[in-house]
């Protein structure tokens, strides 16, 4: 009966969008934690082609950012990585995100899960009130941002808390630039892809 139920009330589909460069735990604490808490069967992790907020800055080929994603998830049967944003070409837009996902899976429930900095930055965005009709969207706390309701259209976002990590992409790239450790703050396997290709060694 459970698995009818599941059926009937269509796939509840996770949607972690990300540079990943590199995927780290505090990524994958908050894709599982949301994954449990909104009875999710499935996150699938997004690699950003390249992503519009950091088009000034530089970022890891999309191929290494994609296979460090597919190790990272590759054991966890919940989790899935998409390439339709490395393969869309051009800059991400979270708005084709949604779209590309909504026509591979028209019967899903789309839930866009996002940390706090990057849910504050949505205001930002053109148009959000589009957005929040192509997903549910989940802010997750992230440590050093606040997680604040600016006043998003009725039941269109869900602030949810999940356990503290503070790690960030930025901080293991610059670790790796200076010979720091970055075991632990991302699977073992990442940790070994970024040895085996070199990446962030010059800062
Ligand atoms: P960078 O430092 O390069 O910006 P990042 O660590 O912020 O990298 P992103 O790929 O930019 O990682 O983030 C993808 C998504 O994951 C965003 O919604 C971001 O808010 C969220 N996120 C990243 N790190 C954490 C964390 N430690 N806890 C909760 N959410 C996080
Ligand atoms: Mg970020």
């Amino acid at each position: 009966p459970a698995d009818r139920a599941a059926r009937s009330r269509g796939r509840r589909l996770g949607v972690m969008g990300g540079t990943f460069d590199p995927i780290h735990h505090g990524h994958l604490v908050a894709a599982s934690e949301v994954a449990n808490m909104f009875d999710l069967d499935e996150v699938v992790f997004v690699p950003t082609g390249r992503p519009w907020q950091k088009s000034d800055q530089l970022v890891s080929p999309a191929e290494d950012r994609y296979l460090m994603t597919v190790i990272a998830t590759a054991e966890n049967p919940q989790f899935s990585v998409s390439r339709i944003d490395i393969d869309r070409g051009g800059p991400t837009y979270t708005t084709d995100t949604l779209a590309d996902l909504r026509a591979e899976n028209p019967d899903a429930e789309l839930f866009f899960i996002t940390g706090a900095d990057a849910l504050n930055q949505i205001l930002s965005w053109r148009r959000p009130g589009d957005l929040f009709d192509q997903a549910h969207f989940i802010g997750v706390t992230r440590p050093g941002h606040t997680l604040t309701d600016p006043g998003f259209p009725a039941g269109s976002v869900s602030l949810v808390e999940v356990p503290a990590l503070a790690i960030s992409s930025t901080d293991c790239r610059a670790r790796v630039a200076k010979g720091q450790p970055i075991w632990y703050l991302v699977p073992d396997g990442v940790v070994r892809y970024i040895s085996k290709r070199r990446l962030y060694r010059d800062g």
